[in-house]
């Protein structure tokens, strides 16, 4: 017997997955080869709110554990997936200044964000008030990571095939999916979380992305951009920008008017010209408290639930599933923000309103 069955191989599958190889524990995992949205990401890794120049909920535990997650990857696949690059951030008010300055000098963000305001010299970039930069951040390589993940699971650990939830007989000590025995399952859909029959009354209330690839010889593949909107590099020439952010639309079709937001964002920073080589769409898994999703069913002890990554799976995720596998393992609490339990009257009362 498994000892657990994982639906979903995006950043949530593949950290469960990692920790569950570790910890020498059996799994198989079904996905149905959709990109969702970890492959569509920007990859960035920064545990701030550049909004507000404060760190992101629990940002250095998550920090902390994450870039030695990617480097043990790296070690162990004989490859590079994280890249080690600042995030340059260009102001929009001049207010900006004293506060960028306030926050790189306070506890924990010092360790992120550069005191100096620096003038841009840069003759593509318009920025008249001048940026700073962010170090110990970077950029995450998904796709590669996935695929070289993917490649590496036999065809017996990684089934490409959409989850029948019909399927799924459950017994009071283990669950039963087409032949397959597993004592538990965990469900790492991401939005697609909203057609799970066990999961659904959580409030996942889903943000749509949409991104260009552009090309242009202007940048520099030794930094990401954050303008209004994240300039990404993935290859020479080749660069990620987005993203939008929208909770009205729920389908990940790519829109005019998501690429013209993007666009005009776009042009008022950077100058000269640039190709459009592609124009994406996905939906982020977020909730409405803006915090994971994780935990075991209220009445189902085998089934398990590692969602809510929001707009940072790459910083949480790997500590997400250490949590999650100590939990299902020894019992072992995690911090109550990211429990389901805290949705429990919802499940009591599906009909609850939340979004
Ligand atoms: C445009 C955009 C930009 C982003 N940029 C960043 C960024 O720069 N940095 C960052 O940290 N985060 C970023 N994010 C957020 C990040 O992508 C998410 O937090 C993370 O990818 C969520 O991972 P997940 O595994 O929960 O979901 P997903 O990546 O969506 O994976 C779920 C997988 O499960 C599969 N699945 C669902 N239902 C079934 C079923 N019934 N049967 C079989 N398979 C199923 C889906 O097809 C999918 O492949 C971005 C998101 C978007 C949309």
């Amino acid at each position: 017997m498994k000892y657990a069955i994982i639906v979903g191989f995006g950043l949530a599958g593949f950290h469960l997955a990692r920790q569950l190889q570790k910890q020498g524990k059996e799994f198989v995992i079904i996905s149905d080869g959709a990109k969702g949205a970890s492959r569509n990401a920007g990859g960035v890794l920064n545990p701030t709110i550049l909004k507000r120049y404060t760190l992101a909920w629990n940002g250095v535990a998550f920090f902390d554990h994450a870039l030695p997650t990617y480097r043990n990857f790296e070690e162990e696949f004989d490859t590079t997936i994280f890249q080690d690059i600042p995030i340059l951030h260009y102001f929009s008010q001049l207010s900006d200044h004293n506060n960028w300055s306030v926050a790189a000098h306070s506890k924990g963000l010092n360790q992120f964000l550069l005191p100096p305001i620096l003038q841009s010299n840069r003759e593509c970039i318009q920025g008249d008030l001048g940026y700073a930069k962010l170090h110990n951040v970077g950029k995450l390589e998904i796709q590669k990571m996935l695929d070289l993940y993917s490649q590496y699971l036999t065809a017996e650990n990684l089934l490409q095939e959409s989850f029948e939830y019909s399927q799924l007989k459950l017994h009071p000590d283990k669950v039963v999916y087409q032949g397959i025995e597993a004592k538990n399952i965990v469900f790492c859909e991401g939005f697609g979380l909203k057609k799970n029959p066990w999961f659904s009354y959580l409030p996942l209330t889903g943000s749509k992305g949409e991104f260009l690839h552009i090309r242009t010889d202007k940048l520099s593949s030794n930094e990401i951009i954050k303008a209004g909107l994240f300039i990404v590099p993935i290859s020479k020439d080749l660069y990620w920008v987005g993203a939008t952010f929208s909770r009205d639309d729920k389908t990940t079709q790519p829109t005019n008017k998501g690429k013209e937001w993007i666009l005009i964002k776009l042009k008022k920073i950077l100058k000269g010209s640039f190709e459009v080589v592609d124009h994406g769409a996905a939906i982020r898994p977020t909730v409405q408290d803006r915090r994971p999703l994780l935990g075991v069913h209220p009445q189902y002890k085998q089934l398990y639930v590692f969602n809510g990554l929001g707009t940072r799976g790459v910083l949480m995720g790997p500590l997400l599933a250490t949590w999650l596998f100590q939990f299902m393992e020894h019992q072992k609490e995690f911090p109550p923000e990211v429990g389901i339990d805290r949705f429990e009257t919802y499940f009591s009362n599906p009909k609850t309103q939340y979004v």
